[in-house]
């Protein structure tokens, strides 16, 4: 019997199973995960809360400057019980005495620490604007330590080297140069000196491939020292040929030892280096796997692969949990509590079939706006016909009361002692309200911390 069996090993599940390790040391925590979800697809920013695009959309009072201040006033404008930062913010603020303005940053600066330097530590200053592969920029608090130099800020003055790798298609440094030389200098950020210039880098043995994976160059740098030989000494070259004051690559700076090659690629470059945030394939994200699994080994919680695929309940409570860890091999796991963390579309934490819905304890599935859940809704009526415009599927997930508790149709905790936390809760959504990762953590830090000893 365990004290919390937390289902989903994504950020939510090992940010709440590490809380609890934290905070509860005399609980018996375990983790059961399905497979790789969103987390490891992510590109390599920790986004905890959007900006207003455009700016009018900020909810009246608040200052569009901090983005704190700027989701607790979307959050708390939603729906009551839509968003789930309403109880987040509930919770931060009794964690912290009553404040009127509760401080987010704690949990998810925990978290960061954790991850043993994966991420850069959060700035003083409001969101970053992060360099995409294709030249754009995106917000967020923060990003992986490999790309500490991938912000408008830091290529407002001097030479930026834009440099893909041939045959590997994610970056194609010449559109990706020409597309955030003109933000930048639309945006008024690039000083008089500055310039952002494409550069292509050789693949030594993938000459002839034109469908390279991140992961294959990731591990080509991370394993064949003549290869990266090759590569080291042409981007020196280009650096001093073009003067270069910094180096932006793809995200393939290896996958557990990005540490060294960060180190090395700088040193021989004779000059700063930094990636991009991924597209498709993600690297960062599968830094971010190994690096939740070693947070939890460390922890000391026992973790195992399993499909939670039903559960048992008595008198309001659910008791146990059945688990099947290979083909029609079922365990029973019973605990005192359970945490449901199990994603959204990518984890399988919701199912479109084609109604949403969430398949493990038939939890109502929400729209991100409205009162009731979505029944037998079609896709189409969760679709917006313009596909610039935000897609309301994105935004659908279970909804949480004041202790993080997922809720039935008529708004009360569906069972006692089953909380709820990371994309599985709608309300937002990852793609236009720029709210990811730094939800998962602060939703798993608020489910551990709503529940009682
Ligand atoms: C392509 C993409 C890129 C993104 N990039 C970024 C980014 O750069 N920055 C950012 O901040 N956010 C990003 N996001 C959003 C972010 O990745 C998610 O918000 C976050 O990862 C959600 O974490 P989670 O733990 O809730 O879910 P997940 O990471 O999906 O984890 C769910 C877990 O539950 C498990 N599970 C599901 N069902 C079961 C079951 N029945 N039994 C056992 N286990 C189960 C899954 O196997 C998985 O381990 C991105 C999202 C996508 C899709």
């Amino acid at each position: 019997m365990f004290d919390l069996l937390v289902i989903g090993a994504g950020m939510a599940g090992a940010t709440a199973a590490h809380v609890a390790r934290l905070s509860r040391p005399e609980w018996r925590v375990a983790v059961v995960w399905r497979a790789p979800g969103e987390s490891a697809l992510s590109s390599g920013t920790l986004a905890v809360a959007g900006e207003p695009h455009p700016p009018a959309a900020a909810a009246p009072g608040v200052d569009e400057g901090d983005f704190g201040a700027y989701a607790l006033g979307h959050a708390l404008a939603a729906e009551p019980g839509a968003h789930p930062y309403q109880a987040v913010l509930r919770l931060l603020a009794a964690a912290g005495g009553g404040e009127a303005a509760p401080d987010w940053r704690a949990p998810v600066a925990e978290m960061i620490a954790a991850l043993d330097g994966l991420y850069l530590p959060l700035s003083e200053a409001v969101n970053r604007a992060w360099l995409t592969a294709f030249g754009t920029f995106t917000p967020a608090a923060t990003a992986q330590a490999t790309m500490a130099l991938a912000h408008r800020g830091a290529l407002a003055s001097g030479v930026t080297l834009f440099a893909g790798f041939r045959g590997f298609q994610d970056l194609r440094p010449e559109a990706a140069a020409r597309v955030a030389s003109h933000l930048l200098m639309a945006g008024g950020v690039f000083g008089a000196d500055a310039r952002v210039v494409p550069f292509w880098l050789p693949l030594p043995g993938l000459e002839q491939a034109w469908e390279i994976e991140a992961f294959q160059v990731a591990r080509l740098l991370e394993e064949d020292a003549a290869a990266r030989e090759i590569v080291l000494a042409a981007l020196a070259s280009e650096v001093a040929r073009a003067r270069a004051d910094r180096v932006i690559l793809p995200a393939v700076l290896g996958i557990s030892r990005w540490r060294d090659l960060l180190a090395e690629f700088a040193a021989r470059a004779g000059c700063p280096v930094s990636e991009a945030l991924a597209t498709g394939a993600s690297v960062p994200g599968l830094r971010l796997l190994r690096a939740l699994e070693a947070l939890l080994v460390r922890d000391g919680i026992e973790t195992w692969r399993g499909d939670a695929v039903s559960y048992e309940a008595v008198g309001g409570r659910v008791v146990a949990v059945m688990v099947e860890e290979a083909e029609g091999q079922r365990r029973r796991v019973e605990a005192a509590r359970f945490l449901i963390a199990t994603g959204k579309h990518v984890g399988g934490g919701i199912v479109s079939d084609p109604t949403p819905r969430e398949p493990l304890f038939s939890l109502p599935v929400f729209a991100p706006a409205g009162a009731a859940p979505v029944g037998r809704a079609q896709p189409g009526d969760l679709t917006n016909p313009d596909p610039l415009r935000p897609q309301p599927i994105f935004g659908v997930g279970a909804r949480v009361d004041a202790r993080m508790r997922p809720v039935d149709a008529t708004g009360r905790a569906a069972w006692s002692n089953l909380f709820a936390a990371g994309s599985l809760l709608g309300g937002y959504d990852y793609i236009s309200d720029k709210i990811g990762l730094g939800a998962a953590i602060l939703t798993g830090w608020a489910a551990v911390e709503a529940m009682e000893a």
